[in-house]
């Protein structure tokens, strides 16, 4: 019998408690499609966690994560749980959980849907067929090196941090990046300062000397400054791009932005075992909680991401990638997304009919080999 994968759900709080569902109904559509044998368990992330454990990651839900292949996540936090100490608030369980799996690997695309052209802050004819994946380090770098903090000197105070790289964290995500240009469009861009910082002169060693073991990938490096202003200019110029965790957390924004809404955007996760975490990069939007207003899409795309990265089922991506895409094309729209588009063939939908049309053609759309 084939081997079954086990996925951690996590719907968590707000609207991933409606984002969730809809896109596991659309990953059983899609495993089914391609006769992949998955196993669901669900478990508590979050303010909902807090309300039942007094925990925001449960050591359950850790134990869970760990035994599964992947874990999707929908997200956590809300006003109910914004009284709390830092400490025990809902977002200390999701650090809880990337630090518990090993997370050091983030994978934020910037894919433009053709008929979202228009959603988009640059012209359409920049960003129209975007397509471009962004690596970023996310265990390291500034926002872990130590020393930190801030003291007095001469009677004023100092704040300090430090950007520290080693050689095997460089070298792990390069290989990361490499791997994925090699499933992509084989061009590698790896953005660094390498003028001004000695860490990141060492970056751009070790990504070179990665790069002599992927000949068949073209390597190119930018400085951090010209990467930002080449994105906003000619973005279609990239195809991966990597970076550390600074950096990437400042590009990956930039390039949510060439694609328009919040609503759209997937993301994973990836640690060495292979292990991976799937969230869209919205949070739980409190706002349009329990309304069936919220757009399911970038859940729906980061389970497209999971099959591509955690399950090795390009077809089951392709599949999913392919059904939004016309989805958008026939006109379908949730409220964020209203605007884009020809005005008299746009058809404005909840969250759940929205993902009941993605799972129509998922259901139906010809597989490719
Ligand atoms: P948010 O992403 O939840 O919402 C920002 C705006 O975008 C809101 O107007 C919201 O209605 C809209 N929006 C977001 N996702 C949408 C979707 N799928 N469809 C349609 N509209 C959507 O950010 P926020 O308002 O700053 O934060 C709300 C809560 O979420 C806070 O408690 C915050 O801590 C938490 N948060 C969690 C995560 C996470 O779990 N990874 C990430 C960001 C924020």
């Amino acid at each position: 019998m084939a081997e079954s994968h086990q996925i951690l759900i996590l719907p968590g709080d707000g609207i991933g408690r409606e984002v969730v569902p809809a896109a596991v109904a659309v990953m059983e559509a899609a495993a089914k499609r391609v006769g992949l044998s998955l196993s669901f368990v669900e478990g508590l992330l979050g303010g909902c966690a807090i309300d039942a454990t007094g925990q925001p990651l449960p050591e359950e839900t850790l134990r869970l994560a760990k035994a599964s292949r992947a874990v999707l996540l929908g997200a956590v936090g809300g006003p109910a749980w914004d009284s709390l100490p830092t400490s025990s608030r809902p977002e200390r369980g999701l650090l809880g959980l990337r630090a518990g799996l090993g997370l050091f690997a983030n994978l934020r695309p910037a894919l433009l849907f053709p008929a979202l052209a228009d959603a988009s802050s640059l012209k359409p004819e920049l960003v129209a067929g975007l397509d471009l994946l962004i690596v970023r380090e996310l265990t390291g770098g500034i926002y872990f090196g130590e020393p930190r903090g801030i003291e007095v000197v001469n009677n004023e105070r100092r704040g300090f941090n430090t950007d520290v790289y080693s050689e095997h964290e460089i070298d792990r995500i390069a290989r990361v990046a490499f791997e994925l240009a090699r499933k992509r469009q084989r061009r590698l861009c790896s953005v660094d300062k390498a003028n001004v910082l000695e860490v990141t002169q060492l970056w751009r060693e070790v990504v070179t000397s990665v790069g002599k073991e992927y000949p068949d990938v073209e390597l190119s490096h930018l400085y951090v400054d010209n990467a930002g202003m080449q994105l906003v200019r000619a973005p279609k110029q990239f195809d991966v791009m990597v970076t550390g965790n600074l950096f990437g957390d400042i590009l990956s924004d930039v390039a949510a932005m060439l694609t328009g809404s919040l609503g759209m955007l997937p993301s994973a996760s990836l640690a060495a075992s292979g292990q991976g975490l799937y969230e869209p990069v919205h949070g739980s939007a409190p706002d349009i909680a329990g309304q069936d207003k919220a757009n399911p899409l970038a859940t729906i795309l980061s389970v497209s991401m999971l099959f591509r990265y955690s399950l090795d089922a390009p077809e089951a991506a392709d599949l999913i990638e392919r059904a939004v895409d016309q989805v958008l094309a026939e006109g379908y729209r949730t409220a964020d997304i209203v605007g884009s588009g020809d005005p008299a063939a746009v058809r404005e939908v909840g969250t759940r009919a929205m993902a009941d049309q993605v799972l129509r053609l998922v259901e139906t759309l010809e597989t490719r080999s």
